[in-house]
């Protein structure tokens, strides 16, 4: 039975957590199981999204990309905000629009592209 260990263990711990059994199936490799629960993954714990975040107020659009998961961007994201980092897309909506905030809970991930960021 192929299988990663450390990799697996974590993904299906993670799984499990989400209600979700996997099980490895003989002869397939990890590749093609992963690829068959890749929907199943909780998305603010994939890596290398474009990611598209809202305000909740207005049509103001954010697309951002990370090679990291959004739970990790979404903590660089907030703390841009705390420390009103004016680089921050994100905090110059809500500084100047009051009232605003980002809806973090509601992102959307747009593409996924594991190759994106080789190289930079
Ligand atoms: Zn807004």
């Amino acid at each position: 039975m192929p299988f990663v260990k450390g990799f697996s263990e974590k993904i299906t711990r993670e799984l499990r957590k989400e209600g979700i059994t996997v099980v490895f199936g003989k002869g397939k490799t990890l590749e093609s199981s992963l690829c068959k629960l890749k929907q199943k993954i909780p998305k603010d714990q994939t890596k290398n999204n474009i990611y598209l975040k809202r305000s909740t107020s207005c049509n103001f659009k954010y697309i951002g990309e990370s090679g990291q998961t959004l739970k990790q961007r979404d903590i660089g994201h907030k703390s841009d905000i705390n420390t009103k980092k004016s680089r921050s897309g994100l905090y110059k909506h809500i500084r100047d629009n009051e009232g605003h905030k980002i809806d973090f809970q509601n992102q959307k991930i747009l593409d996924r592209e594991p190759n994106m960021f080789k190289g930079k």
